[in-house]
Formats: structure tokens, C-alpha cells, sequence
């Protein structure tokens, strides 16, 4: 999620590509307890990769990612022959356990974009309404049952100094196409009442709509069937080896050891948070996990007492923040807040739960809404965010350009993912479309030290950005000293 003032820097590293890959027997139908897994069906699994495969484009991840990246080459080309390869089923990672907001930005805000991309953001933020107008429309054309609700979000202030990052964040918006509107104390309160809530600042639909993030993976792998996609599942990749005219993508150890060889002409890298698997991307990122509660549903009477007509995707706007929402059966999911790092950039998922976490974000619930004093938590599960210092997603081409990758989204994906995928798609398709050279897409950011020194330097980040909420906002020098490098902090 993406906060307000946000320049925040932050550090992520990147591990000595200790990151364990997944494992269907590891993974449980539940994505890490993920309530999204029980609002629907998955459907049944699908088969994995036997054998020898052929394709002209091999997917590796089936997250919103690698989906989108097939449903747009095969609009664009119908007649290729599009491989995606899941290691355990389609929305098993952040795509199905995250927040379901669906923003417009392609920049983690406009803040972060000022600070690194300003020459190009009238642009990007033209391109990031476009991409979520289109996304918007091809779930209603494809009548994929997203829980789709065009709300917009609601930030509040829960500290004086976040009013002036809210009213800031209205002004800059004037000057980006607008949408956002700034609400007083006693305009909040009329919204959503809370004794935390000094201000806020509403956005509209054309900036963010919300999802049930499980039910839309779930529809995209369906969608990528329709066009001609082979989606296999429990499919793990593990190698890439180069040949003439293409790329060996192994599954599983590979044919011999009863896997697979995807013969494949280009590869599109899609694995996220989970991308320690493939070396050379380990630098790029740090796996960030970040933590969720889910209410029982809300009484008739629990629901009047909270307001939120509009039911906008909310959160408040701290370094440190929360993310809140409704789901379509009117419970309340509320997460966020700990943003933590694993030592050895370690992604497994006995991760996936943190006990001090929970009781950190009860806590704060308790103290949001009083007037839910009672309600029970259904769901608690966690998941983990493919940050990097610069918040945005980054992509790069290795194996003599045959192996292209999209990630880093710094828990800013959902939206954003659709256009990262038509930007792969460019690269396999359109090697001349204009998108391709925009600085946004061909530059990458500050890398991230390997271990020993990653550990320290994340816990220095975080430290250092809690400590300026603590601090009314006052960012340290050092803090100050990594904003100048373009290096922050976030999930
Ligand atoms: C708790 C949480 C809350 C979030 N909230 C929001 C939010 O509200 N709004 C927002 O915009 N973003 C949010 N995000 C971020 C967002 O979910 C991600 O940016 C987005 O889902 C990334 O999609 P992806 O396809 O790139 O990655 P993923 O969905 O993680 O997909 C990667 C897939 O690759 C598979 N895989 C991994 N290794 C291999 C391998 N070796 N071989 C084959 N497959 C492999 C995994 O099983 C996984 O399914 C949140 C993330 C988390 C964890």
C-alpha cells in the first residue's frame, strides 16, 4: 500500500538467494490462511508440467503478474502458444492474500513518483488511469466475479502532522488531474466515525477500486484458458538454461527426474516476493512480510455504528500504516502496520503467521473502531512484498534477452501488475511501443547489499522510519541522507 507523504526510505536487501521456494505439499489450500481462499472455489487443481513442453512464451508465476502478461500476449497475438508454469495454484502468493486495493498508480503515489520520475509522471499518471479504466472494463467484459466495488479510498490523519501531508497530497493531486478532495475533522467523523480520525482526504473511483484479489487471479487464469493460455499448477520452476533460438525452462528437476522441460522461445519471470530462486534478481528486492486480520462478518447493528456509506478502501497515513477495507459480506479487513524482514531474506510460510503482529494490529483495531468492542477475527494470515528502494516496480532482461522480469511493486501490485504485464508483453511483441523507453521501465533501482550486511541495514531503515512517526514526522538526518540517495522503506 502507498502512503501520503511517503518518501520514506527505506532499505531493502537482498539476500544471498536463500529465499525457499514453495511447495504445493507446504502450501495448503488456504495461501497462508488468506480469507480471500475461502470466499470462493479455486476450482480444482490443475495438472502439473510433465515431460516435454513447447511454447513460444513460458510465464514462471501464476500471480496477477504472469496472468495478465498471458491474457495480453494472446489478445495481442492469438496464435501464440503461451505456457504459464504455478508452483502451487494460481493466486497462491500476495495476489490472493492482499488488501484488494486496486489503484491507478503506477509510482507507489505521487509523492514517490515526484521524487524519482517527475519528468515522466504526467505520463505515468495518464497511463496508470488508463490501465485501471481497462482493467476496470475487461473484468466486466470477461464477467470474471471480482467483487469489483468502484469506491475510491478514504486516507485519514490519526496525528497532527499527517493533516498537513493530506492537505498536501490534495494540492499536488490538482496538478495531476485531481480526484482528490480534503475533508476536515468533522467531514471524517460524518464518514467514519472514530476517536483516531483529525482529517482526511477521499479519492475517486478513477483512482482506486477494490477487489476480491483471490477471485480475481481465479478469473484471469480462466480468462487466459479462454484465449489459449496451458496454465499448469504445482509446477515449480527450478533453473533456466540457455540454447540456440531459446530458453530450457526446467520444472522440477526437469523431465528425467519427473518434471518438465519447457522449450520455450522467451521467458517472462513473474515469481514477486519469491524470486530468490532466480540469482540475479536478488540484489533487486527484499521480501517484506506484511500482516492481515479479518472480522467475522458485521451485525446489522456493528455495521450502522461505523458509518463508511461509500465503503472506500481505507487507510491512515503514518510511515507506519494501516490498510482497511469491507468485504463484500461486510467484515473488516484490517492490516498493515509491522513491515518485517526475515534474516537471509527468508520467504517460507512458516511466515505467514506472526503472533506479535496480531496482537500489535488487534490493538490498534480496538482502539479505530471502540464502537466494535466484541467483534472476533476469522482470519489472520500474512504474506510477502517484493519491495525496493524506490518503491516501483522494475524490469530487466537477462539470458541474452530471452528472460524478461517485472517486480518490486512494494505492496503496490494489483493494479500496477496489469500494466508491468503489458509492458512484458511489449518486450516480447512490440520491441518498438514507446512505453519501453520511458526511464520508468529501462532504469532500476539502488540494489540492496547482500547478508551479513542486509539484515542491519533493513532494521536501520525501519528503526529510523518509525522513529520519525514517533518524531511528528521529523525525518532524521539520516533519513534525510537516504532520501537524497533515492533509497526508502516501505510495504
Ligand atoms: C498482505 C499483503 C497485502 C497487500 N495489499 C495490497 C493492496 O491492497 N493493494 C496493492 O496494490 N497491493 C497489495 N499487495 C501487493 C500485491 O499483492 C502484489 O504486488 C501483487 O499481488 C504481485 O503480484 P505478482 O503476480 O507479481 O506476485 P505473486 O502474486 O506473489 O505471484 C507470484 C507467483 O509465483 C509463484 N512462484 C514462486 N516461485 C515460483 C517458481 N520457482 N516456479 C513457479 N512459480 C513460482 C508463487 O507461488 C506465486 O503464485 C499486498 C501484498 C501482501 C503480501
Amino acid at each position: 500500500m502507498r502512503k501520503i507523504r511517503a518518501i520514506l526510505p527505506g532499505m531493502p536487501p537482498t539476500v544471498s538467494g536463500l529465499s525457499a521456494p514453495v511447495s504445493a505439499a507446504q502450501a495448503a489450500p488456504l495461501a497462508g490462511g488468506s480469507y480471500w481462499w475461502t470466499s470462493g472455489d479455486p476450482g480444482p487443481a490443475r495438472v502439473p508440467a510433465r515431460g516435454h513442453v513447447e511454447a513460444d512464451v513460458a510465464i514462471i508465476g501464476g500471480g496477477f503478474t504472469g496472468l495478465w502478461a498471458a491474457v495480453q500476449l494472446l489478445q495481442t497475438d492469438p496464435s501464440l502458444r503461451v505456457v504459464v508454469l504455478e508452483a502451487d495454484r494460481v493466486g497462491w502468493g500476495a495476489s490472493g492474500r492482499n488488501g484488494g486495493f486496486c489503484e491507478a498508480s503506477l509510482t507507489h503515489g505521487l509523492a514517490n513518483g515526484l521524487l524519482h520520475f517527475s519528468e515522466e509522471l504526467d505520463l505515468l499518471e495518464a497511463e496508470g488511469r488508463r490501465n485501471l479504466a481497462e482493467l476496470v472494463a475487461f473484468v466486466a467484459a470477461d464477467g470474471i466475479d471480482a467483487e469489483l466495488e468502484a469506491t475510491g479510498q478514504l486516507i485519514v490523519a490519526a496525528a497532527p502532522h499527517e493533516v498537513d501531508g493530506l492537505r498536501e497530497w490534495t494540492e499536488v493531486a490538482e496538478r495531476f488531474g485531481g480526484g482528490v478532495r480534503f475533508l476536515d475533522r468533522d467531514a471524517v467523523q460524518a464518514e467514519v466515525p472514530s476517536p483516531r480520525w483529525l482529517a482526511g482526504a477521499i479519492s475517486s473511483p478513477e483512482h482506486c477500486v477494490m477487489v476480491n484479489p483471490a477471485k480475481l487471479a481465479w478469473g484471469l487464469a480462466t480468462s487466459a484458458e479462454k484465449r489459449g493460455a496451458r496454465v499448469f499448477e504445482g509446477s515449480r520452476v527450478t533453473g533456466l538454461r540457455r540454447r540456440a533460438g531459446g530458453v530450457d525452462v526446467v520444472v522440477d528437476g526437469g523431465a528425467v527426474d519427473g518434471g518438465a522441460v519447457v522449450r520455450a522461445d522467451q521467458v517472462l519471470v513473474a515469481t514477486s516476493a519469491y524470486s530468490g530462486w532466480l540469482r540475479r534478481l536478488v540484489p533487486t528486492f527484499v521480501p517484506i512480510y506484511d500482516y492481515v486480520l479479518m472480522t467475522e462478518p458485521l451485525t446489522a447493528s456493528q455495521r450502522a455504528s461505523i458509518g463508511w456509506a461509500g465503503r472506500y478502501g481505507m487507510s491512515d497515513s503514518g510511515n507506519q500504516f494501516h490498510y482497511f477495507r469491507l468485504s463484500a459480506d461486510n467484515r473488516i479487513l484490517w492490516g498493515g502496520y509491522d513491515a518485517i524482514y526475515h534474516p537471509g531474506s527468508q520467504v517460507v510460510p512458516a511466515h505467514d503467521q506472526r503472533a506479535e503482529t496480531f496482537a500489535v494490529l488487534e490493538r490498534h483495531f480496538a482502539e479505530a473502531f471502540p464502537q466494535l468492542d466484541g467483534v472476533g477475527f476469522s482470519h489472520r494470515w500474512g504474506g510477502a512484498i517484493d519491495t525496493t528502494t524506490r518503491f516501483t516496480v522494475t524490469f530487466g532482461d537477462v539470458l541474452g534477452g530471452r528472460v524478461h522480469y517485472a517486480l518490486g511493486y512494494t505492496g503496490l501490485g494489483v493494479g500496477a501488475s496489469r500494466w508491468a504485464a503489458g509492458i512484458l508483453r511489449d518486450k516480447v511483441l512490440r520491441p518498438d511501443s514507446e512505453l519501453l523507453r520511458l526511464r520508468f521501465v529501462r532504469s532500476t533501482p539502488v540494489p540492496i547489499p547482500p547478508e551479513p550486511l542486509r539484515t542491519p541495514a533493513v532494521e536501520l531503515m525501519r528503526h529510523a522510519v518509525m522513529g520519525a512517526d514517533a518524531a511528528g514526522g521529523q525525518r532524521s538526518l539520516f533519513l534525510r541522507a537516504m532520501d537524497a540517495l533515492g533509497v526508502g522503506f516501505d510495504s
